[in-house]
């Protein structure tokens, strides 16, 4: 927790100080009244607490409530300027970073920047100052980053820092080498469940207290809010429907068991199934990429879609099926009020969703199904590192 921010008046009221920010991240807004009544502290102990925070520049009054006349009392919000958060998404050969004000509001967003992160300390310290560098040629003072967040594929432990498809040493957590080369609070999460928070706060989610999101990409991954809080489980692997053991297609997964729904409903199962299709001799306009190129790669398999290839449609349809059978199960177990479809998968569209939809229809139970919508995600690529923001202000002020 950044000195400044909590613990600048005496230590009785550093609790009282977090309890206000929290308030204000949470919230966005509000007045002094509704700040005493939500926290339980008297009028003068809060007005003299808001007025530290403006004189720090942490908060500022943003408008007055009501319209009628009488003495109208001043609403108050976070200040943007008072410090920025850094989202990192970590892939296999490139990283995608995002920085935010302390309102939330992207500032800064740079996709798939080429970085191949090894499992070693170097290959960390590394990408800590090609970060220290970007962060400072983007024109951000680095020590005004209160937090940086970092997501990652695979199980991630996000109290102990392990991230396990990076693991380098018993002793030593990611979390730990990020965090004392870049000399402030630093959180890592795991991929899925940062674009759920990040879509959950400001993309696709309004409000909705129970959200599923399917991540369909090479894998296939899932984050759940349930009751307005991101689910963790006991060691932060809740979530893992990829490898949810659904299937009677004596297909190995990557994770070496067999007939894993991510076998059947995942861009790495679009893949097999569309090589099947081409090794039977069904014709397709990647026929000549996978002559040319000897493989296939998920982008080529996206923009065949688009393209209007008919065989990679009904391979994506098949895909769709398998994902909504499995989506009717969630469904009638959680009861959620918004599905969220994202990951790369999502840019072929309807002709995803709506096989998906049929499936729902067709497998769940209808009076709990009524209740869900399903929607594409809002904020795309930039669901992960935004998401990463979202979480390290939240994790930060303590509401996490
Ligand atoms: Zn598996």
């Amino acid at each position: 927790m950044p000195n400044n921010f909590i613990q600048n008046s005496d230590g009785k009221n550093s609790v009282l100080r977090q309890a206000i920010i929290a308030k204000f991240v949470k919230e966005g807004s509000d007045s002094i009244a509704d700040i005493s009544r939500e926290i339980g502290v008297s009028i003068p102990t809060v007005t003299k607490l808001v007025g530290e925070l403006i004189d720090e520049g942490i908060i500022e009054e943003i408008g007055k409530l009501g319209t009628s006349g009488g003495r109208r009392p001043s609403i108050y919000g976070l200040n943007p300027r008072a410090g920025y958060f850094v989202g990192v998404e970590v892939r296999a050969h490139h990283i995608s970073m995002a920085i935010t004000d302390f309102k939330g509001e992207i500032c800064d967003y740079q996709e798939d920047i080429p970085f191949a992160v090894e499992k070693t300390e170097s290959s960390f310290k590394a990408l800590c100052d090609f970060l220290k560098d970007n962060i400072g040629k983007a024109g951000f003072d680095r020590s005004k980053i209160l937090a940086y967040g970092f997501n990652f594929s695979g199980r991630v432990n996000s109290e102990t820092g392990y991230c396990f498809s990076y693991f380098i040493s018993e002793g030593r957590a990611v979390c730990d080498i990020l965090r004392d080369e870049l000399d402030a609070e630093v959180y890592v999460e795991n991929d899925s469940r940062a674009m759920t928070y990040g879509e959950y706060i400001c993309g696709a989610g309004n409000n909705e207290k129970n959200v599923l999101f399917l991540n369909v990409t090479w894998g296939l991954g899932m984050g759940m809010i349930i009751d307005g809080k991101l689910s963790y489980g006991k060691s932060g692997f809740s979530g893992e429907i990829g490898h949810f053991p659904l299937l009677n297609n004596d297909q190995i997964c990557q994770c070496g068991k067999i007939g894993c729904l991510e076998t059947g409903a995942s861009g790495s199962a679009a893949h097999r199934i569309l090589m099947e299709k081409l090794a039977e001799g069904r014709a397709s306009i990647l026929s000549e990429t996978l002559e040319k190129n000897g493989v296939i790669s998920l982008e080529d398999i996206i923009c065949a879609v688009k393209e209007e290839d008919v065989l990679t449609i009904e391979v994506i349809e098949e895909i769709g099926r398998t994902l909504g059978r499995a989506l009717a199960g969630l469904i009638n177990l959680f009861n959620p009020e918004l599905v969220i479809i994202g990951g790369k998968l999502s840019a072929t569209k309807d002709y995803l969703l709506l096989p998906i939809k049929s499936a729902v229809q067709k497998h769940s139970l209808n009076l709990v199904n009524k209740d869900t919508s399903i929607k594409f995600s809002k904020l795309g690529k930039k669901c992960g590192p935004i998401g990463s923001c979202m979480l390290s202000r939240s994790k930060l002020f303590g509401l996490l």
